[in-house]
């Protein structure tokens, strides 16, 4: 008897990992949270913010199911980031510390996926923090703007870009942009060619930064914005980050158009109240989000 409860246990996880690897009927998406920041001053996030809140941002990959193409915005941090990041110098390791690590692959694995069901990874930029999953899908193709791939290989450095993160064979496939305006951006990508899923130009954190609007059934609109505020308050605020954090970590490519890009996003926030934007690293708004295995849709 124990041997038929073991068979039916095992046919009921084969049944599940291979309902959990199917192509949803419409597009869901799921935020998976791989880690968190050991806490700073909400004033070391956002120029204007509180010294006495303390802020613990989130490292996230958002898996976006649609039925054309599964794939993840953004990888979080990943199996191999310990090593990688132990390389850093005593400040760097102290200013980016992150705790309660949970690889993405390994949240997908226990709800039934392989690192096979993911069809591609579409960083918003390629700093260690959006890129730390990727050695965990060594076969899966990255999307990514040219200027994006071209700044990271020849001027990315410690602590921002991981060296061996852009090591090594990888199918890096070019995302181009058309001239057609979305939401005030000059130029976009509707990815499926349904309006749902929609690139735009955020270059200023770094090059090649690309923005992501979901646009669900259900009504509910969503703007993933990346790095270019690391806080709703930013956008809500028009603040920048703080000036020292750029002295002492050089965190943005080109701080004056990331700060333009901000001024676009603070302005599409004040027309669209209703358009949730999303900081990929505030751990506030990630909660108003499904977290994965639960979707929304
Ligand atoms: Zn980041």
């Amino acid at each position: 008897m124990p041997r038929l409860i073991a068979l039916t246990l095992f046919a009921l996880l084969l049944g599940s990992a291979a309902q959990a690897a199917e192509r949803p009927q419409h597009l869901r998406i799921a935020l998976l949270i791989t880690a968190q920041s050991a806490g700073s001053p909400e004033a070391f996030t956002v120029s204007g913010g509180r010294w006495r809140t303390e802020r613990k941002l989130v490292h996230t990959a958002l898996l976006v199911d649609h039925p054309q193409g599964r794939f993840l915005f953004d990888s979080g941090l990943g199996r191999e980031i310990d090593s990688a990041f132990a390389a850093n110098n005593w400040l760097n390791r102290t200013l980016l510390a992150y705790e309660q690590l949970d690889p993405a692959l390994d949240q997908l694995e226990r709800a039934g996926y392989q690192a096979e069901d993911i069809d591609f990874i579409l960083p918003s930029h390629l700093h260690w923090d959006h890129l730390g999953g990727l050695p965990d899908f060594s076969h899966t193709p990255v999307k990514v703007l040219p200027s994006g791939l071209q700044e990271a290989r020849e001027h990315g450095q410690r602590p921002a870009f991981l060296p061996e993160h852009l090591a090594g064979p990888r199918e890096w496939q070019t995302l181009s942009l058309r001239d057609t305006p979305y939401a005030g951006f000059a130029r976009s990508l509707d990815l499926f060619g349904d309006q749902r899923l929609v690139l735009v130009d955020l270059s200023g954190h770094t090059a090649g930064q690309v923005g992501l609007f979901v646009n669900l059934d259900s009504g509910r609109r969503l703007f993933f914005i990346g790095d270019t505020s690391w806080t709703l308050r930013g956008v809500e605020q028009n603040r920048s980050r703080p000036q020292f954090v750029q002295w002492i970590a050089h965190v943005d490519s080109d701080r004056e158009a990331n700060a333009r890009v901000l001024q676009q996003i603070h302005q599409l926030h004040l027309q669209h109240p209703e358009l949730l934007i999303v900081p990929a690293h505030d751990e506030q708004v990630a909660r108003q989000l499904a977290h994965f295995p639960q979707f929304e849709d």
